[in-house]
């Protein structure tokens, strides 16, 4: 990383609402945050991914860069969901408290996936499942509507 872009994004960083104070801290030599590090001029954060046994240093990716980020990360990937996009944003060394929310309503505007959502929905009625809602039943109580659905009443009033 260069002098340059680190100290942008160290501004960055110190900018963001949630990274900014915690920057304040660990450069005072504080450590009520005992996470967060800073190497080469920029925030980082000791994190544990699930798929790694050793601990990584992540860049905390501050808020403004944060949409971008993770829509690069989606569009690379084919647009991936939003679990897939998020494990690579973390195996990229990229650290944000904020990424998963933010990755919800990068999906929710994303155009591609909200035609392939609708898309989805339209195949939806040609299948040949019931409409009725699914619901956690037991077989009994799923008789027991199927009966109801077939109650003289229902047939008088189709009639
Ligand atoms: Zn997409």
């Amino acid at each position: 990383m260069d002098l340059s872009t680190s100290a942008i994004l160290a501004q960055l960083q110190k900018e963001d609402s949630y990274l900014g104070p915690i920057w304040e801290q660990v450069e005072k030599g504080k450590y009520p945050f005992p996470k967060f590090f800073i190497k080469d001029g920029v925030l980082y954060r000791k994190c544990m991914p699930k798929h790694s046994k050793s601990e990584q240093h992540a860049f905390c990716m501050p808020d403004v860069r944060l949409q971008l980020a993770l829509l690069a990360i989606h569009l690379a990937m084919n647009h991936a969901s939003v679990t897939q996009t998020l494990r690579h944003f973390e195996q990229y060394g990229y650290y944000s408290k904020n990424a998963k929310r933010i990755m919800i309503s990068c999906i929710e505007a994303c155009a591609h996936c909200a035609l392939s959502r609708r898309e989805e929905a339209q195949k939806a009625p040609l299948e040949p499942r019931p409409k009725r809602p699914r619901r956690k039943k037991g077989k009994k109580s799923e008789q027991r509507d199927l009966m109801r659905f077939q109650t003289p009443s229902d047939a008088d009033t189709a009639a």
